[in-house]
């Protein structure tokens, strides 16, 4: 709902929108139309497009101003390009005036969207600059999907015939804070009637709320599931992730292990190297025993300038890769993209241009 009491169609996964147009007499038919025009043909303007008379007397009624239902198109405010012209950072405006990120990075002629799923973000990570900032509101199902829906109309601008192949939700905010919006918003992006990005090809992100990857594990979920380590002990992970003292290390990795039993699928875990703080070969050796027996792919990510926090990026990611590998594990460094945009991992952060690195 808006604050004038109206509902998104972006809202509405397929059943629902069913159901809506249902209870108006109108049939599934005219149900598919329309889901068509909204997801597959980024429908702006529903009024101005040649509907069969049931539905467009129906869109009369009930979209727009006064009437039951709206569109989510948040404003446009700022484009950002990188400098190697492979990302770029929206700024995009919502209804309530608050402001999140986008970033569309392309290369090797596949495009991958990431995503806010919160303006903010309330697990106060250290080192990032959405944690900084604090938590302001969860996003709706149609306010993330809009995302997608305005990477994909700038996408057919720049390169025609291209398509969104890959979606992260490693924009502002934690996915699994917000997981009824961000699981409604994801059936709808990967409808193969609408947008339809394969669950294989979207990454949930997690600081490691593990309610939510117990979720993610019971309904057997198709999406990949990526958690934020950064530490190997309690200590060492709790100076840098807060969110640690309210869902354990050990709490954490036990419920990986579970999920991974339970779905026969890989996890990846994400690292920020940060020097002299979790980046020496003791704690690659400790990373190493702690996922012994789980099927884990290592994702290093070079510490990214931000404002708030005065740690250094590390100079030992190779020698810790190195053990890892040596350990059997899958390791690999995370591009560096966009960092002098501030689109780089951590530094999305509504409003402010953050300086470039
Ligand atoms: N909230 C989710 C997803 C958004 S953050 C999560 O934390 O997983 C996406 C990734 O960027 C996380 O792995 C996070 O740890 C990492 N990150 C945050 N700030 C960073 C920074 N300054 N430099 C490098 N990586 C950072
Ligand atoms: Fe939130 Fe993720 Fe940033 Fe931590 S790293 S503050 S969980 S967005």
């Amino acid at each position: 709902m808006n604050a004038a009491g109206q509902r998104s169609l972006h809202d509405l996964g397929f059943s629902g929108l069913v159901e809506v147009l249902a209870a108006s007499g109108v049939i599934l038919h005219h149900a598919k139309s329309l889901w068509r025009a909204l997801h597959r043909e980024n429908a702006l303007d529903l009024a101005a497009r040649n509907f069969l008379p049931p539905l467009k007397r129906w869109i009369e009624q009930s979209v727009g101003e006064g009437k039951p239902f709206f569109l989510d198109a948040p404003e446009g405010v700022d484009e950002i390009h990188s400098s190697d012209g492979l990302t770029r950072k929206f700024l995009l405006r919502l209804n309530d005036g608050q402001v999140i990120e986008t970033v569309l990075m392309g290369y090797d002629g596949r495009h991958t969207v990431c995503v806010s799923t919160q303006a903010g973000c309330a697990m106060g990570c250290v080192f990032c600059a959405t944690g900084q900032m604090g938590f302001v509101r969860h996003l709706r199902p149609g306010e993330i999907v809009a995302q997608v829906l305005h990477a994909r109309r700038i996408l057919q601008q720049i390169q025609p015939g291209r398509h969104l192949r890959n979606l992260v939700m490693m924009g502002m905010g934690e996915p699994l804070h917000n997981i009824d919006a961000v699981m409604t918003a994801l059936g709808i992006i990967s409808d193969v009637r609408g947008i339809g990005i394969g669950p294989s090809k979207i990454s949930v992100s997690t600081v490691g709320v593990v309610p939510g990857i117990q979720r993610m594990a019971a309904e057997n979920s198709p999406f990949r599931l990526a958690v934020s380590l950064h530490g190997s002990t309690e200590e060492e992970r709790s100076a840098l992730v807060p969110a640690s003292r309210r869902w354990p290390l050990e709490t954490l990795i036990a419920a990986c292990r579970e999920y991974g039993t339970r779905t026969g699928r890989r996890i990846f875990f994400e690292w920020t190297l940060i020097a002299g703080k979790n980046d020496s070969p003791e704690t690659a050796a400790r990373l190493a025993k702690l996922l012994e027996g789980i099927d884990a792919h290592i994702n290093l990510i070079p510490l990214n300038p931000t404002g708030g926090f005065s740690g250094m990026a590390s100079g030992s990611g190779q020698a810790f890769q190195k053990i890892l590998r040596a350990a059997g594990f899958p390791c690999t460094f995370r591009q560096r993209r966009g960092i002098d945009v501030a689109a780089g991992c951590g530094m999305l952060k509504a409003g402010k241009r953050a300086k470039c690195a």
